[in-house]
């Protein structure tokens, strides 16, 4: 039987829940330029939740693989011509659009004078459209997370699909074995200027999410997401929490806050009281709202709060990132070995392995194994702190990411690795989730025939499987 999963680590949030024009503005891109992409981005994004057919049912033969939906274009061309085609025409006339095209020609021709644009029939609109979202591979590069401005404008483009199809092709690209996705939202809209998100936070985001959760019956629970720039985002956790919205907490230090600030002792203690789990991003890059915050995600600042909260059920998001575990860089003194320290010192602590790249390259696929054998062998506790994850919409531009799986799979078939697979893939993220808490407030709710319950249910049964058959 194929080894049965629970993804950790996805994403399934399109363009209309990011500070697109903050992003792109802090990127380098002109203001006006950056301000009518946004426009365009935003008309372009499809808006649709529930699929139209029901889903397909849990635990179905996983025979061929399924086919993956060439929704995401494979070049900066085809990305480009994909946008301008969806893009309404009459976008041509929005006031920010426009401003932008006259921006882009001023600057093309090192003119410093306001140029005003003509007319533009329709027939040449998707040519300016295209010259305009051109604009986005000028995005500088982020670290370790976009290399490229092309690598920008790839995402975008498959972040302009409605919420319906990116879970559909999150199914189709992981398949039936995948019996839980865990959805990470973020609330970035504190930490850019002109952070403004299309769909608001509270009034948009939260319900569409929990509507999303329900369309496709609980094969995806999300952690809603944590900003203590936010007004009352306490009681919004809260409530997302107490009605079973939401299985847990995002925390995002990239945004530009760090782990150990007293500000965030509400929420810790909050968490504690509930024994909720908290997520949260840990590599020393990320999508930093300003160059180096992703230095905020230090084990270190974690060490701290852990001082204060030792039984805070917490989840260091890329296990301090993936380079130290391939050897690509050394492991003494990195996130990733500070990360193991905690999870090997606190009960609450756990380790997932999202964007751990590497594992897709054969030829340091031994080094993680070697490096991972040898602390599970050394450390106990270890074992019930391991996750699989994929980061999944963001591991979406790199070309054999439908791999990732396989090559972990590969990785914990190896004979050093075998006995920690299901904790690995399973039954550990079972326990981290505290599913069955979940599961009794989630129908205690909704009734024990709610299809959410229902799917959570099974992943129990099959976690408790798993127990019997290890012992
Ligand atoms: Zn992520």
């Amino acid at each position: 039987m194929a080894t049965q999963r629970i993804d950790m680590h996805t994403h399934v949030f399109n363009v209309r829940y990011l500070p697109v024009e903050g992003i792109i503005r802090s990127r380098g891109v002109p203001d006006l330029i950056a301000k009518g992409l946004a426009k365009l981005l935003n008309a372009r994004t499809g808006d649709d939740i529930e699929p139209s057919a029901v889903p397909a049912a849990l635990f179905v033969a996983a025979d061929a693989e399924a086919p993956v939906m060439a929704l995401q274009a494979q070049t900066l061309d085809e990305a480009v011509s994909a946008l301008a085609a969806g893009t309404p025409k009459e976008l041509a006339d929005d006031p920010d659009v426009r401003a932008a095209l006259e921006d882009m020609q001023r600057v093309s021709a090192q003119e410093l004078r306001a140029i005003a644009i003509d007319h533009v029939e329709t027939a040449g609109v998707q040519a300016q459209f295209s010259a305009l979202y051109g604009q986005l591979a000028n995005m500088q590069a982020a670290p370790g997370i976009f290399e490229t401005g092309a690598e920008y404008l790839r995402w975008f483009q498959f972040l302009t699909h409605s919420e319906r199809v990116i879970m559909e092709t999150l199914l189709t690209t992981y398949g039936n074995d995948v019996h839980l996705f865990i959805h990470h939202m973020m609330d970035m809209e504190a930490y850019y200027k002109h952070g403004r998100c299309y769909y608001d936070f509270v009034t948009d985001q939260l319900p569409r999410m929990r509507r999303l959760v329900n369309a496709f019956g609980g094969r995806l629970l999300t952690f809603v997401a944590y900003s203590p720039d936010r007004p009352n985002d306490l009681s919004i956790v809260r409530r997302a929490l107490d009605d079973a919205d939401a299985a847990g907490v995002k925390f995002y230090p990239p945004n530009g806050y760090q782990p150990d600030e007293a500000r965030h002792d509400a929420l810790y203690q909050e968490l504690v009281s509930r024994d909720a789990p908290i997520f949260t991003h840990c590599t020393p890059v990320g999508m930093e709202a300003k160059p180096g915050s992703g230095a905020n995600s230090n084990p270190s600042y974690w060490a701290r709060v852990l001082q204060q909260f030792p039984a805070l059920r917490l989840c260091l998001g890329h296990a301090g990132g993936d380079e130290p575990w391939f050897g690509r860089v050394p492991w003494d003194g990195s996130y990733a070995a500070q990360a193991v320290a905690l999870a090997a010192s606190y009960d609450n602590v756990y380790l997932e392995f999202g964007y751990h790249e590497d594992i897709l390259d054969a030829s340091v696929r031994e080094s993680f194994i070697v490096r991972l054998s040898g602390l599970l062998g050394t450390n106990a506790n270890l074992a019930k702190k391991i996750m699989y994850g994929t980061d999944w919409h963001m591991i979406e531009k790199i070309n054999n990411h439908q791999d990732y799986f396989h090559a972990f799979e590969a990785a914990f078939a190896d004979a050093r690795l075998a006995q920690y697979a299901d904790g690995f893939f399973y039954t550990n993220a079972v326990s981290y989730l505290r599913l069955p808490a979940f599961r009794d407030t989630r129908a205690g709710i909704h009734g024990a025939d709610d299809p959410v319950v229902a799917n959570v249910d099974r992943v129990i049964a099959v976690a408790d499987q798993m127990a019997v058959e290890n012992t």
